[in-house]
């Protein structure tokens, strides 16, 4: 199964895509996660990224398509994978559907998490992440059982330093005039699912298994 979780930033891509890949045994890719690990290991690609994450900008396509082409071309994605936060522009979505013709294979499903732009600044701004497993928390709608240690691995937690009211203002709206677009992209696909993203952690996810029983490789 090749999928696309798609959303505003702090919509819950990342949420969700943890638990599919994990019910599937496929990779989660995630961009954001990408940069970030290359961030902290201080690599030219991560000193690149850093400028445009911290000011809430996309980092330059040609170099996300080229992250992107590497990890598609593992062997743990032949079966399939889950993409979480790419693509975020038309020229990303072009190239993703070139690297995979590239590879004799096509897109199985886009599934959209829809939550309402008022939302999501309060879902970015409460976003914790355990530094040991990655694993996500929100301080309110999914809190961990002691404050600020993982439940799933005893870690600490972290906020991201992107996660602020500003920066998140700044993602939203490089997202409006960006990223949303890519919603008539891949409507006209045939392959397109949306799904209620303002409900329960469980509910979104419930809907989300509906959806990828009737997807095909
Ligand atoms: P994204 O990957 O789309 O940026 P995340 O999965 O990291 O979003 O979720 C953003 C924040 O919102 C996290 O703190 C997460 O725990 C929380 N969250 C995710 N899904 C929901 C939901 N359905 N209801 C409330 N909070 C949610
Ligand atoms: P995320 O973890 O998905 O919220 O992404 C965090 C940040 O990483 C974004 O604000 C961008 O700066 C960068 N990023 C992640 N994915 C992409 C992408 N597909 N294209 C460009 N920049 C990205």
């Amino acid at each position: 199964m090749q999928l696309i979780m798609m959303g505003a930033p702090g919509a819950g891509k990342g949420t969700q895509a943890a638990k599919i890949a994990k019910k599937y045994g496929i990779p989660q890719i995630s961009t954001g996660d990408m940069f970030r690990a290359a961030v902290k290991e201080g690599t030219p690609l991560g000193k690149k990224a850093q400028e445009y994450m911290s000011a809430g900008k996309l980092v330059p396509d040609e170099v996300t398509i080229g992250i992107v082409r590497e990890r598609l071309a593992k062997d743990d994605c032949a079966g399939g994978f889950i993409l979480d936060g790419f693509p975020r522009t038309v020229e990303q979505a072009d190239a993703l559907n070139e690297i995979l013709k590239a590879q004799g294979r096509s897109l199985s499903s886009v599934i959209n998490i829809s939550v309402p732009l008022e939302d999501l600044i309060e879902r970015g701004v409460g976003r914790r992440i355990c530094r040991s497993c990655g694993a996500t928390y929100h301080v309110k709608f999914h809190a961990p059982a002691k404050e600020n240690v993982c439940d799933a691995c005893g870690g600490e937690l972290y906020q991201r330093g992107d996660d602020t009211a500003e920066t998140m203002q700044k993602r939203l709206s490089v997202y409006e005039s960006s990223t949303r677009p890519l919603i008539d992209y891949y409507k006209q696909s045939g392959i397109y699912a949306e799904i209620d993203g303002k409900q329960k952690i469980e509910k979104v996810t419930e809907d989300l298994e509906n959806v990828l029983h009737s997807v095909k490789g």
